[in-house]
């Protein structure tokens, strides 16, 4: 087989609902859920086909082509690559890119992450630009021990978003055995991350969905209390099955964000312009009701007269936002409450940002909780950083490091701390 490292040829592209097994995803799935290291000790990984779904939907420049901005779910992924090909496996990988609405699309190719891994790995990447089809049946079968195929953006199809049975029937006849490293994808029930399943015996969790698993485990199952959760964000209604599951769990939810003006009005207070979900009013007053004194509101917030970085701002009591004004972070009392109890606690779980942090002079108390949540893990807690905006805040305030765990997956760290079964843990083998 020829070496590709970086050099990409381009190429192309096909359907039944597959049913879901009834597993409940067990707080103790780690004991149930083959692993890789599994197929290790089974020697299943020499010499074999090893399908593995990773989550290559890695942001990429609008200014320049081809260039990712962010590659830490690539660089999350080399351990189970390395493990494969380390012991002779042929590693096929498959991911998707962005959104491509089942067309083919080349703004959304994955050569560039196929260049990429060859960089991280020093190692000739093979890049088959389309899934599917005859191109991909061969490069597959030409591959030797310890080669690396990466497969053109799923998404090119839309039957992988339909988890469409013959889709992934021709995806699964890559593989002898399948990994799923995807977290980022495993709330989705998709062919690649579902539907392979039904057509491969052997089906484990790779080392990056089992980090992942085993920290937000940590938080769902048996935490060491105290458990405090933070959520912020923009809305009540993405956050409200996570409030509501958490209640039973965590010792203290603090709250910040856009939702916290909902509760605000739910309490009778004057909220300004700030961001209001009229139809949630009802539900924050049973949330606040039933949570007793779980649920901690900011006592003080920063004002600002537009919605804009450059707006004038003050630092207003929670009851006494003046009437036109936009509330865009939590304010300094409330900082200094939130940083006590987070360093009070044996496990933190934060998702969300405390305020309008992409404008810097709203940053600060979103900067000031990934701050405390370092400082809490200084002390020995288990400190968890769901995905999406608050990893990126906690990535912008340079202290990703400084904690146990940031997740690589947004959605489907949300989806788990809502206490759901995610279909892409459910449908792997049982041990
Ligand atoms: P979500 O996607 O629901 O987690 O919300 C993240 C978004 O919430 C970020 O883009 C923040 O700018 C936004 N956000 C946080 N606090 C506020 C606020 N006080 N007003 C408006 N948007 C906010």
């Amino acid at each position: 087989m020829g070496g590709v490292g970086g050099e990409v040829k381009l190429g192309y592209h096909p359907k039944v609902k597959i049913g879901k097994r009834g597993f409940p995803l067990s707080r103790e799935w780690v004991n149930m859920k083959l692993t890789l290291d599994d197929l290790s000790a089974a020697g299943e990984i020499k010499s074999n086909r090893v399908l593995v779904r990773v989550d290559f939907n890695v942001p990429m420049s609008k200014e320049f082509e081809g260039q990712i901005t962010d590659d830490k779910r690539i660089v999350e992924s080399l351990p189970t690559i390395n493990k494969i090909i380390g012991e002779g496996g042929k590693c096929i990988l498959m991911s998707h890119l962005g959104r491509p609405k089942g067309e083919v699309n080349l703004k959304y190719t994955l050569r560039y992450a196929a260049m990429h891994l060859t960089d991280l790995l020093r190692k000739s990447v093979y890049f088959a630009d389309d899934c599917i089809g005859d191109d991909a049946r061969l490069l597959v079968r030409q591959m030797k021990e310890c080669d690396i195929l990466l497969l053109e953006n799923l998404r090119f199809y839309k039957e992988e978003e339909a988890n469409d049975a013959d889709f992934a029937r021709k995806l699964a006849s890559y593989g002898d055995i399948y990994v799923n490293d995807a977290f980022g994808s495993a709330h989705r029930a998709h062919a690649s991350t579902e539907g392979v399943t039904h057509f491969i015996t052997k089906c484990a969790a790779g080392y990056l969905m089992e980090k992942e698993l085993n920290y937000l485990s940590k938080v769902v199952t048996n935490p060491a209390h105290p458990l405090i959760a933070i959520l912020g964000g923009s809305k009540i209604s993405g956050k409200i099955d996570v409030i509501k599951n958490l209640l039973n769990k965590a010792d203290k939810i603090l709250v910040g964000g856009g939702m916290i003006f909902t509760f605000y009005k739910a309490m009778g207070y004057e909220i300004g312009n700030s961001l209001l979900e009229e139809d949630k009013i009802e539900l924050a007053k049973e949330l606040l009701q039933t949570s007793g004194d779980k649920l901690i509101l900011p006592t003080d917030v920063v004002v600002a007269d537009k919605f804009d970085n450059k707006a004038a701002s003050k630092i207003v009591a929670a009851n006494s936002i003046p009437a036109g004004m936009f509330g865009m972070d939590i304010g300094p009392d409330t900082i200094t409450a939130f940083r006590n109890e987070i360093l009070k606690a044996k496990t933190v779980v934060w998702n969300g940002p405390m305020g309008v942090f992409e404008m810097d002079n709203f940053a600060k108390g979103t900067f000031e909780v990934a701050k405390a949540l370092a400082d809490a893990t200084k002390n020995g807690a288990i400190t968890v950083v769901g995905g999406g905006d608050s990893a990126s805040a906690i990535q912008k305030a340079k202290l990703d490091k400084a904690v146990s765990h940031v997740s690589t997956g947004g959605g489907a760290s949300l989806e788990f701390l809502e206490g759901k079964t995610l279909p892409g843990v459910e449908a792997l083998t049982n041990k």
